[in-house]
């Protein structure tokens, strides 16, 4: 199915000028744009101009302005509570899957101890990872629209294989957050593949092992391309290993050298940051040059090729031992891989290379720059969903978004649009409500947050729930989709097994003009509809908080001085006013500030019950 979309005006029209799919890298450290030009894929600069990479990373000026790429680095060490680097690490993340970050970043991830997504504090605003992406993307959408002189809304963006469905679904929300229409998500070593040429013969069937090695994060994909399809066989890695670590083994080494303590180190951030340079420059020359020399601080500093090696040798240990677990997840053998590929900016180490060559018997291809790949890759399926090229068929996809009402009124999407058919997917949930018997879920087909604005399909009601605490029954939704586009929902109570099923026409009765129509609406009311729906998720989070501080008072009222309960009263009550205000930022503030108060006393509360618990005291 194709639509001509003139996103501008909000018409359906025919005949419209071929239109610029652009393809997006967007990554940990670096992101990156790219289009076809005469059916070859070229990357853009930035509109700084000195690099065709964007430094992935944001800063926050204090009155209000955001700053993206190259420009926003210089500010990581002067204002680093105002300037936000590695957000792909929180993409669909919640607070408990990033604890261990905190440590190693200047600017404030909330911490509300559960499940909800992560939020970033910077100054009295209170962000997502969708919004802060979405950033970067205005940011590589502008570039480009300078750089082709046309106006860009439509993208393909990569994610590691390793995404989950919240991440993907949290990368596909940023595109839109931009003004992007996302045809596709694809997987990052799908896109490297595609760059080489790979899986455009759909005669030819291959194994490849994608290697990708960046400043922060490791990993190994196994694919198996065959008749235009890519399956990820397997998949390992490390999220916290990369050229980073071999500038830190640079800098100890010399530090070392030249008597410099670690707390001299810590405290002397001008002194840091020149080892950093410097480590860095070090790293780049050793890939050509068998020795570098230099200064710091007017001492000589070298590094010859042979100790570089030795430093970095256990992190590239490591990264092999992770080839050979995916490899035998894969269930292949070394001499079954085809080609190897390499993505990222350390893989132009020549240590790395060889030590490659060895594991796998085979020469790694470096003939694209490692850097520039996964874009490249991303243009290309950018060109196939253009239908520019006829020679490669095109999966079924769903053309638009299948999910179901949650509490507020919000869209949860199962299947995302432009998902491969036929299709399946599940989410668990779980009740809102002490004893609820009944859950009714109704089912909505569309691009917008709520659900008042999609188009819904039909509904059912799960019955005879037993009798349990709010939050406790685990409720599993199913969608399955077949090749004819009929929707089957299941929902199942797992605790008792009980379980009902409806079956959905879901395109029926709707015309492509009307389709195009809510995509359309949807971008239009991207940012209004995100806020909409970050206002009610915040007022959800705040119910569940309020009830959660009342029942903890009635249960630990004697644990409490006079002082604390009345406290906790207070704030519960700021809490309470503030959802009435209908400001985000306002409640976000209001359930930190009673966060932080009560979560001491909670861990108190905590320690009396297990030590009544442990003497034989009944609660
Ligand atoms: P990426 O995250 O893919 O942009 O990778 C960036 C990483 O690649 C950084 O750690 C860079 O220092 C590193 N890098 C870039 N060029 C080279 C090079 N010539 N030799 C070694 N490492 C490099």
């Amino acid at each position: 199915m194709k639509i001509p979309i003139d996103l501008k005006k909000g018409d359906v029209t025919e005949n419209v000028p071929k239109e610029v799919i652009v393809g997006i890298d967007l990554g940990t450290t670096n992101s990156l744009i790219a289009y076809i030009e005469n059916d070859v894929p070229v990357t853009v600069k930035s509109i700084e101009g000195k690099n065709k990479l964007t430094p992935s990373i944001l800063h926050f000026t204090e009155s209000g302005d955001i700053i993206v790429g190259n420009k926003a680095k210089d500010f990581m060490i002067s204002h680093p509570e105002r300037t936000i680097f590695s957000v792909k690490r929180l993409m669909g993340k919640s607070y408990a899957d990033v604890s261990q970050l905190n440590t190693s970043i200047g600017y404030e991830i909330i911490d509300e101890e559960n499940a909800t997504l992560v939020k970033i504090k910077i100054g009295n605003k209170f962000y997502t990872p969708v919004e802060l992406s979405s950033e970067i993307l205005k940011s590589l959408k502008k570039d480009a629209e300078k750089h082709l002189n046309t106006i860009i809304s439509k993208a393909v963006i990569t994610v590691p294989a390793y995404f989950n469905d919240a991440q993907r679904q949290a990368t596909r929300d940023a595109g839109k957050l931009a003004g992007l229409d996302v045809l596709r998500i694809v997987n990052e070593p799908t896109a490297a593949s595609l760059a080489y040429g790979i899986g455009l013969d759909r005669t030819l069937q291959s194994n490849v092992a994608v290697y990708d090695l960046g400043g922060g994060t490791f990993d190994i994909s196994i694919l198996h391309i065959e008749d235009g399809i890519f399956e990820v066989l397997s998949t390992h890695g490390d999220t916290f290993l990369g050229g980073d670590d071999f500038d830190r083994a640079i800098i100890n080494y010399w530090a070392e050298k030249l008597n410099i303590s670690v707390d001299r180190l810590k405290k002397e951030t001008n002194l840091n940051q020149e080892l950093r340079l410097k480590a860095e420059e070090a790293k780049k020359v050793l890939s050509s040059k068998s020795e570098f020399t230099s200064e710091i601080s007017g001492k000589t500093v070298s590094l010859t090729k042979d100790k570089f090696e030795d430093l970095i040798s256990p992190f590239v240990e490591k990264t092999l031992k992770s080839c050979a677990q995916a490899l035998h997840d894969s269930g292949l053998k070394g001499s079954e891989i085809d080609k190897i590929i390499l993505v990222g900016g350390s893989t132009r180490i020549p240590l790395i290379k060889q030590k490659l060559e060895t594991f796998f018997g085979l020469v790694p291809d470096d003939s694209l720059d490692p850097d520039e790949v996964v874009a490249l890759g991303a243009a290309i399926q950018a060109d196939i969903l253009a239908g520019n090229r006829k020679d490669i068929l095109l999966l079924d996809v769903t053309p638009l978004s299948l999910g179901i009402e949650t509490v507020g009124g919000l869209m949860d999407t199962i299947i995302p649009r432009n998902s491969k058919v036929p299709q399946r997917a599940g989410r668990q949930y779980t009740t809102s409500v002490d004893g609820q018997k009944n859950l009714r879920i109704t089912v909505f087909q569309g691009e917008r947050d709520l659900v008042e604005h999609n188009r819904k399909l039909g509904e059912f009601i799960l019955k005879d729930i037993p009798p349990m605490a709010a939050g406790f029954p685990k409720i599993e939704v199913h969608f399955i989709l077949d090749a004819d586009g009929i929707l089957t929902v299941k929902a199942k109570e797992l605790r008792s097994e009980k379980e009902t099923s409806v079956e959905i026409k879901s395109t029926y009765g709707i015309s492509e003009e009307e389709m195009a129509l809510m995509l359309i609406e949807s971008i239009k009311n991207a940012e209004v509809d995100m806020k909409k729906r970050a206002l009610l998720e915040a007022v959800n989070e705040a119910n569940n908080v309020i009830l959660a501080a009342e029942k903890f008072l009635t249960q630990n009222q004697e644990i409490l001085s006079k002082t604390e309960y009345d406290q906790v009263v207070l704030l519960n009550n700021a809490l309470k006013s503030s959802v009435q205000s209908g400001n985000k930022d306002e409640i976000e503030m209001a359930m930190k500030v009673l966060n932080d108060y009560s979560s001491p006393l909670a861990h108190r509360a905590l320690d009396v019950n297990i030590q009544k618990a442990l003497k034989g005291v009944k609660m």
